[in-house]
């Protein structure tokens, strides 16, 4: 089992209907299967990560399909970049729609593989876990995630942020690690729509100490939304449409939304000497 104490960082055991370690923290699982890994006392909020609207609005929204390429893309890439992968990762999982369709794809390629999804949102977790009953959920956060060292052989991080060190910890020497990151257009005509001279996303790669650069792929498609529930999901999800006005909002949901879509992907494998 790689989960370890977010307190001791002793290896917890699974025990009747909780986690515990040798000195005893205990963390029990919830009754829809996850466990819940962040210690009280590391909260920094009473309800840490997205709220529970937004995480409907992005379940929503996600179930239509409309960044399926993205998955299918990330899928693809990690079939191709890691077929034997065991141990897989989504870093911050949120509502576990990317966790699902790569442990789908990766199953083709990787006999017995395991998903573990971790997220600081506990909406987000419990809805997971619910609903993809043969994956491992945990709330956690990213910045210290239970898990132990060199256990992870393939990682996926989509917009979440995360933490170096915690990066090169977990994931094994010769390990794959693939990011996800808004690409320069990336819903430009929404940001039009918001700032008077909306800026780019920065173009530069992301490189991370330790692991190698292997690629880069950009994913740019139109987005289509003409449904006023699409539209209104789309704007719950999206980090900076709390600036617009409700007539704007009105506005848009009437005359439909035309978006570029344009994420960064990223491939970085770990390297494969661990003296650091
Ligand atoms: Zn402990």
């Amino acid at each position: 089992m790689p989960y370890i104490c977010p307190i001791c960082s002793a290896p917890l055991i699974l025990g009747d209907k909780s986690w515990a370690c040798s000195q005893r923290h205990q963390f029990d699982c919830a009754k829809e299967g996850y466990v819940n890994l962040l210690p009280v006392q590391k909260k920094k909020t009473k309800d840490p990560g997205d709220n529970k609207e937004m995480m409907i609005a992005r379940r929503e929204f996600l179930n239509k399909g409309f960044y399926q390429p993205l998955s299918d893309k990330v899928n693809q890439l990690a079939v191709q970049h890691h077929p034997q992968a065991k141990m897989l990762l989504d870093i911050g999982c949120g509502e576990g729609y990317y966790s699902h369709r790569l442990f789908e794809a990766m199953q083709t390629s990787a006999e017995h593989c395991a998903l573990y999804g971790l997220d600081i949102s506990k909406s987000a977790i419990r809805s997971a876990a619910k609903r993809y009953s043969d994956l491992h959920f945990c709330v956690a956060s990213v910045f210290e995630m239970p898990f132990a060292d060199d256990s992870i052989d393939l990682a996926i991080r989509i917009y979440a942020p995360s933490k170096v060190e915690e990066l090169q910890r977990v994931m094994k020497p010769g390990s794959t690690l693939i990011t996800v990151s808004p690409g320069p257009m990336h819903h430009f005509a929404l940001k039009q729509k918001i700032y008077s001279q909306p800026r780019l996303h920065p173009q530069e790669s992301l490189l991370l100490e330790g692991f190698n650069y292997l690629k880069h792929e950009s994913l740019t498609y139109s987005l289509s939304l003409t449904q006023e529930d699409d539209i209104h999901h789309f704007l719950n999800m999206t980090p900076y449409a709390w600036k617009l006005s409700d007539m704007q909002k009105r506005q848009i949901i009437e005359q439909g939304l035309e978006c570029e879509i344009d994420f960064k992907i990223e491939i970085h494998q770990r390297e494969q000497s661990t003296a650091d």
